[in-house]
């Protein structure tokens, strides 16, 4: 039996871009070039992998304590995947899982239906499509009068939400008020359906970071979660405390990746960034043991 801390989040936490400070050669080069996702996937190897999982913050943590790190093994997240991948730790027999971190991705990727659990033919076709981040494009479409069956079935899904026809004059302004109710619902349900079972079974802490994603970062800010008192603070460059991403984020020379190595244009966390990261969340475990 392992002792593990489970953190949940996205490709922030998964440490996307980390490979880009790994000394070899090819990623001293990889600098130079343009590094998004799409491309940097394509260039994945045994250094990288190796250099982005020792030092993204999850492991600097779990090394300072005694545990291992338990993190989602593909890129990317929302809380509907949380669910998914918490459940994989939570469950296995060989890990105990006291410690939980959970740092918010952005609203608008969310699932229509709000779970990759959802047997519905809709969610089923489109793969569980993220149609609230597509919003516009759908809302092209229609206009241009090309709408696939799917952004139409999402159309559907929007007007009934709305209670208002996409031809409508306020449906825009309709959606985006819908889409703020649909947001705090679906952190509400997040909470009271998993979050709190979560605690409860096992005794385990539960704590957070705050989403790098303004928007949602306010909506949580205003929510059922604790995060005025389970948020936890990120020390800055000028070894300030911040709750809030952004301003976070603002206090260091290089606020992204791509502020480093600007041709990347990968808008990822640097190196010294996740070394912050894990100092603030360091610090944070300890005051509270
Ligand atoms: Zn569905």
């Amino acid at each position: 039996m392992q002792n593990g801390i489970l953190f949940l989040g996205d490709s922030f936490t998964w440490g996307e871009g980390l490979e880009l400070y790994c000394d070899t050669p090819k990623w001293i080069e990889e600098r130079t070039q343009q590094n998004g996702w799409p491309t940097l996937s394509t260039k994945q190897d045994e250094d990288g992998i190796r250099f982005r999982e020792e030092n993204r913050f999850s492991r600097l943590v779990a090394n300072h304590f005694g545990k291992i790190d338990c993190v989602n093994d593909t890129n990317g997240g929302c809380v509907a995947g949380y669910i998914n991948v918490a459940h994989k730790f939570l469950f296995d027999p060989d890990i105990r899982i006291d410690t939980i971190i959970i740092q918010f991705s952005i609203l608008d990727r969310e699932p229509i239906h709000g779970s990759f659990s959802c047997v519905c033919d809709f969610c089923k076709a489109t793969g569980y499509h993220r149609y609230f981040e597509q919003v516009e494009h759908v809302i092209a479409a229609l206009i241009n009068g090309n709408l696939t069956d799917n952004q139409k079935e999402a159309l559907i899904f929007f007007e009934k939400k709305t209670n208002r026809k996409a031809t409508d004059n306020d449906f825009l302004d309709a959606l985006i008020n819908v889409r703020g109710i649909w947001y705090s619902n679906l952190v509400h349900d997040f909470y009271v359906n998993h979050i709190l079972h979560w605690e409860a079974s096992g005794k385990r802490k539960i704590y957070y970071i705050d989403s790098w994603d303004n928007e949602t970062s306010y909506k949580l800010h205003n929510s059922i979660i604790p995060i005025d008192k389970k948020g936890i603070p990120l020390i800055g460059e000028d070894d300030r405390k911040y709750q809030i991403w952004t301003k976070w984020e603002n206090s260091f020379e290089f606020k992204n990746i791509s502020q480093q190595f600007v041709k990347t244009g990968n808008g990822h966390p640097t190196l010294k960034q996740h070394q912050h990261l894990a100092k603030s969340i360091i610090q944070f475990l300890e005051e509270r043991q």
